[in-house]
């Protein structure tokens, strides 16, 4: 989708990655390399007047390795904070963004010390490596705390309360080489499985309070990190009060409905961002919603004859519990767009 976006604005796109079958050399030129294939990081770096990233488990060896040859936005400092989740809820604290109760947990003795600590129930989670739900389980008694130590393999950990949250929300925002910002409003997303289902752009419990202090969570966080590009910030919401689960430093999932509905997509914006190129405008164009496909995709006429869908699929092959796609609803009211979602969800239902 970058490389979508790049291509009107006469930015020229090279991707690096491990898979022959990405779906940005479908779109792109591309490089076919492991992360730390110094040959192919080499050629990168000579194409490249900036490079960027769009999956937070580049290593940041590379990423560094990089940076001493060509500019890399959002910068390897970003990078390494997500990567690992003490670290990422440490930058969260110094930020004064609140964050659920938590404790590191670095062996199976340690996890009990941790439930005396945190209660239950509570959620074990790998420091490293964990996304979509994978790397995490739900502890609800102490005779269950060895299974979930296996079940997130085994390895050093956080275990963080389970937050009774009315809802979860996520702030996409951009900041560009000359600090200026830029916020889309807060997004609610709903969950199945730990797997972002739906995206909804309009929520209407946003108050101009909520929104203003997600947005100075995030440039808080940005300037923390002298971050350039598009990142977002998953957030709790419980009562009015705005707990931070994790953040991510890219193109978020929860910021695909702005291809069609606003103003700038965020793919637009990031490349403008580290480009150094000024941000755009990111008003929504309507009231804008988002559904993942996962796993299967849907015949496209079922999707398309859907008032205000619209398709987008990634060229990737179908596997269980993977994001093949999504579409984008984009409506006069929210009342028209979640008539549309539901029609989408009826078409997903039973393929
Ligand atoms: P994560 O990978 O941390 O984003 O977790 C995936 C999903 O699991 C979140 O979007 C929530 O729906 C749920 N989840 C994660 N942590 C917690 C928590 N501490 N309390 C309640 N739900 C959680």
């Amino acid at each position: 989708m970058l490389a979508l976006a790049a291509h009107p604005l006469g930015i020229q796109v090279v991707s690096l990655d491990p898979g022959t079958l990405s779906p940005a050399a479908q779109v792109a030129d591309a490089i076919v390399g492991a992360y730390d294939d110094e040959a192919a990081l080499a050629v990168l770096a000579q194409v490249a007047d900036v490079v960027t990233y769009e999956f937070e488990n580049v290593p940041v060896d590379t990423a560094r390795w990089l940076e001493a040859r060509v500019p890399v936005l959002p910068p390897p400092a970003a990078l390494e904070g997500a990567q690992d989740r003490l670290a990422e809820k440490r930058l969260f604290e110094e930020i004064e963004l609140p964050v659920p109760a938590y404790v590191p947990v670095d062996d199976l003795d340690g996890l009990a010390g941790a439930i005396e600590d945190v209660g239950l129930p509570a959620v074990l989670k790998s420091r490293r490596l964990g996304y979509d739900g994978k790397g995490q389980a739900v502890v609800r008694s102490t005779e269950l705390a060895e299974d979930a130590w296996r079940a997130v393999g085994a390895v050093p950990s956080l275990l963080e309360t389970l937050v009774p949250f009315d809802r979860e929300l996520s702030i996409v925002g951009a900041r560009g080489r000359d600090g200026a910002t830029a916020f889309y409003p807060l997004v609610h997303n709903e969950h199945a499985a730990g797997i972002l289902r739906v995206s909804r752009a309009w929520e209407d419990g946003v108050t101009a309070d909520l929104q203003r202090r997600a947005e100075d969570h995030a440039t808080m966080l940005m300037e923390r990190l002298g971050y350039v590009g598009v990142l977002a910030i998953e957030l709790f919401q419980v009562g009015d009060q705005l707990l931070g689960n994790e953040f991510a430093p890219r193109v978020h999932n929860s910021g695909h409905w702005t291809i069609e509905g606003a103003e700038t997509s965020q793919f637009e914006q990031h490349l403008r961002a580290v480009a150094g190129w000024p941000l755009g405008p990111v008003h929504p164009r309507g009231s804008a919603a988002m559904v993942n496909l996962i796993g299967t995709l849907p015949d496209a006429p079922d999707i398309l004859r859907i008032p205000g869908a619209h398709l987008h699929t990634y060229g990737k092959q179908a596997r269980e519990g993977r994001k093949l796609g999504h579409v984008t609803v984009v409506a006069g009211t929210p009342e028209a767009c979640e008539a549309a979602v539901g029609e989408v969800l009826e078409a997903l239902r039973g393929i």
